[in-house]
């Protein structure tokens, strides 16, 4: 590791506190294992990554509510009664479930940009957000599922 390097934790801290929150443990920790996490967090799965550091369930939930309260989480949804959590970036992303086996994939870049357009010409709203979950067939449950309709 490069002696010049910030030590890790130091940008979530950064973050907290240029968001007027206080830095604490479990709101540093909270943040890190979201930001190391490919795919959204429940709660409760957050807690059970924390599971080592005695912060309870409560704390979890207490904190991911006031961190997306603030903007510093985004609050997603995939289609089933979960509220998954993930850490605000640049722009926004969607979110690809598969159906078959519930894997979620990451989709960087949102283009829809000529829809809402389209939109604001036809209906005359403006400032439009949108919420979209994309659904389809993860690549490994479409090779597994070749695969078997190949030995048939
Ligand atoms: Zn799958
Ligand atoms: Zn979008």
């Amino acid at each position: 590791m490069q002696a010049a390097m910030p030590k890790p934790d130091e940008k979530y801290l950064r973050l907290l506190r240029d968001n007027r929150f206080k830095a604490t443990e479990p709101r540093i920790k909270i943040l890190k294992v979201l930001d190391l996490s490919p795919r959204p967090l429940t709660a409760t799965e957050i807690h059970r990554k924390l599971q080592r550091s005695g912060i309870d369930l409560a704390t979890v939930y207490r904190s991911v509510n006031k961190l997306a309260e603030a903007g510093l989480l985004v609050r997603v949804g995939l289609g089933d009664e979960f509220t998954r959590f993930e850490l605000r970036r640049e722009g926004h992303r969607h979110h690809i479930v598969c159906s078959t086996c519930g894997t979620v994939g990451n989709i960087e870049r949102c283009n829809l940009h000529e829809l809402l357009e389209s939109i604001t010409k036809s209906t005359g709203y403006h400032n439009i957000e949108h919420e979209v979950l994309f659904r389809g067939e993860c690549n490994a449950c479409y090779l597994n599922r070749a695969a078997i309709v190949v030995s048939e």
